[in-house]
């Protein structure tokens, strides 16, 4: 089903595209296709109309077209979908192969040459996510595609994000078929026993690409007093625990997802009669902290995403300071600080001049223990090093 729209871009503009990046923004394109609707399949042209590119065209969003194939001979074709959806799928079959892990993201959009898809599996549940009108239109063969390949219990459609919007689609989220159980859907992650709020929890129920955080963050527990900040479902605290961590805060905005902390930590036997619960703006509560004296053997930062443009950089590296800064202060001689961004727009190398400058103002003395990233299902194409955004470090105070 090739329609015959072309994009041809301006002098200069064909690199990145030739080099495999997947976005190719309005500034780029000379002529944009006459009565192209959002999704369109279009054949993207150098300046001298040579073919470079094919991929799905939006006029409604500032990244105009996504690039699905490099290759003229390739067409775009529901085949094409689900093979590359399967392939994708069979990838991560390692991960779940000893039955310790249950939890993993099988799709992850550009990264696995799908972009606007993203597809998690809880256990028996599929999660999946659609953000672009491109892939919109195959809706029908992904959860076609994802019934065969995977089989599963129940499956949901967490296609709420606002992002949608800039591509002209409105927000859905569907239970397809299944029901889904009230505590939430169980699933694995390193041995340890999860709820996913599946429907009602962020992005598509679970962080699963911090396992490899939570996995080492809890190798260093045993017998600490940590400080969990935006602990969310308490992914790090049944981890912490698990390790024989001693005593855990853990602090979010969000009651039911405090609620779901305790549901995950009882469904694993770790008691957590003596742990405390607190619902709070982490910013404020580290200041009560501080002014009260009490200190930590570890603390956790893993905040939400704080930038979505560039003009938000400064504010937010602001912002990691401030938490930064507060939380070395709040450590015992040494303490651990595990500490995370997961906006794209911060590179590391930012990040880690940010940590530095919160620990000059600290007076604190900090090595670098670990680096930490996103997990190996959330890849990064290296044509495409937005897909890279979860970055931390765990530091020491020495
Ligand atoms: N560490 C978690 C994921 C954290 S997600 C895990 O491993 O699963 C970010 C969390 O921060 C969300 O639960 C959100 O409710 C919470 N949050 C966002 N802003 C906050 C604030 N200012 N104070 C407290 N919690 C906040």
């Amino acid at each position: 089903m090739l329609d015959h729209h072309t994009v041809q871009l301006l002098p200069g503009k064909d690199k990145p595209v030739r080099n495999g990046h997947p976005w190719i923004f309005s500034g780029a394109i000379k002529s944009d296709p006459k009565n192209a609707a959002p999704g369109d399949l279009v054949d993207v042209l150098d300046s001298d109309r040579q073919f470079i590119a094919r991929g799905y065209y939006n006029p409604a969003s500032q990244i105009r077209v996504r690039v699905l194939t490099r290759d003229p001979y390739q067409m775009i074709t529901g085949d094409l979908i689900k093979q590359r959806m399967e392939q994708s799928i069979r990838r991560r079959d390692y991960l779940t192969k000893n039955g310790t892990t249950t939890g993993v993201r099988l799709i992850a959009h550009e990264s696995d040459l799908l972009p606007g898809l993203v597809v998690d599996r809880y256990g028996d549940w599929i999660s999946f996510q659609i953000v672009t009108a491109g892939i919109e239109r195959w809706r029908d063969l992904i959860i076609q595609t994802l019934r065969d390949i995977c089989q599963p219990a129940g499956m949901i459609e967490r296609s709420d994000e606002a992002v949608r919007e800039k591509e002209g689609l409105i927000q859905r989220k569907e239970v397809l078929f299944g029901t889904i159980p009230s505590d939430g859907v169980p699933f694995l992650e390193n041995k340890m026993k999860l709820f996913a709020d599946i429907e009602n929890g962020h992005k598509t129920g679970f962080y699963l690409d911090q396992r490899d955080n939570r996995r080492i963050v809890g190798e260093y527990s045993n017998g600490l007093t940590i400080l969990n900040c935006f602990s969310f479902t308490g992914g790090f605290a049944v981890a912490a625990k698990q390790n024989g961590a001693i005593h855990v805060i853990n602090v979010d905005e969000s009651e039911p997802a405090l609620q779901v902390a305790k549901r995950n930590l009882d469904l694993n036997q770790l008691p957590h009669d003596s742990d405390e619960f607190v619902r709070a703006d982490v910013f404020k509560y580290l200041r009560e902290l501080k002014a009260s004296g009490r200190k930590f053997d570890m603390v956790i930062l893993d905040p939400p995403k704080f930038v979505t443009s560039s003009a938000q950089i400064d504010r937010a590296c602001r912002g990691y300071k401030d938490l930064n800064l507060i939380g070395m202060q709040l450590l015992n001689p040494g303490g651990l600080l595990a500490t995370f961004s997961c906006s794209g727009l911060i590179t590391r190398d930012l990040f880690q001049k940010v940590v530095f400058g919160a620990s000059v103002d600290a007076g604190a003395e900090m090595q670098i223990v670990r680096h930490l990233s996103q997990a190996e299902d959330h890849p990064t194409l290296l044509s495409f090093p937005e897909s890279l955004y979860l970055k931390g470090f765990l530091l020491r105070r020495l």
